[in-house]
């Protein structure tokens, strides 16, 4: 069952390389993106407004907006099958948090990414949180437990649902996983960086850092690709 899915993953990974148009505009190019979407993108990201951090609960660094060239880039990650746009995205944020990193009082030791639901997960192939943490975690240097998080229930997709609800929703929904219970346990307090595609209304974030603070883990930042 386990190689059967580990060969439906990786047949789907090759058909994304053999799909050589661009993931934003569709035309023919043998990168992710053609020259002219690569370039809007850069100047969203150099562009992006800066949000203040003191508003926040928690230290949130972006590429920008979820709007323009960077939502479409994200949503040719999630919805068609795209999933080396990841590689882009996730090197970018790496060398963003470098820089931003440099205030924060202690330096997380390893990133999270935020789990999908095993059915999506399934059905997509892969999880685009777990492809960013891994290009993000090849610029940053920080240490990437894949499974550190993991789903504990099944959730209704958050979009599908009002505020109130997206809370209720997650109540539970993540668990800690077996890679950092053990690290937890022999270090006594850690130190981590959440990674997830999109920041809504930072209700997952939130009850992520629920589950790992009850177990004495610090959640130190976020990073996403885009807030909406
Ligand atoms: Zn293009």
């Amino acid at each position: 069952m386990l190689g059967q899915l580990r060969k439906a993953g990786s047949a789907r990974l090759l058909n994304s390389f053999l799909h050589r148009g661009c993931a934003v505009c569709d035309r023919p190019t043998p990168k992710s993106f053609c020259f002219d979407c690569q370039r809007q993108l850069q100047d969203q990201i150099r562009n992006r407004p800066q949000i203040s951090a003191s508003s926040e609960p928690l230290f949130v660094e972006s590429l920008g907006a979820y709007d323009g060239v960077l939502k479409r880039a994200i949503l040719s990650l999630k919805y068609e099958n795209r999933p080396e746009v990841a590689q882009f995205l996730g090197a970018v944020l790496g060398r963003q948090w470098i820089e931003a990193a440099r205030s924060l009082p202690a330096k997380p030791l390893y990133a999270l990414p935020i789990p999908l639901h095993s059915e999506r997960q399934r059905q997509r192939g892969y999880n685009q949180a777990a492809l960013l943490a891994r290009s993000f975690c090849r610029v940053s240097g920080l240490t990437l437990l894949e499974n550190g998080l993991v789903r504990s229930q099944a959730t209704v997709p958050q979009h599908q649902l009002g505020i109130e609800a997206r809370q209720k929703n997650l109540e539970g929904a993540f668990a800690i996983g077996k890679s950092l219970q053990r690290r937890q346990a022999k270090a006594g307090s850690l130190g981590v960086v959440l990674v997830d595609d999109i920041y809504t209304t930072g209700v997952t974030i939130q009850s992520a850092e629920k589950v790992l603070k009850r177990s004495g883990i610090s959640v130190l930042g976020t990073v996403v690709v885009a807030r909406a």
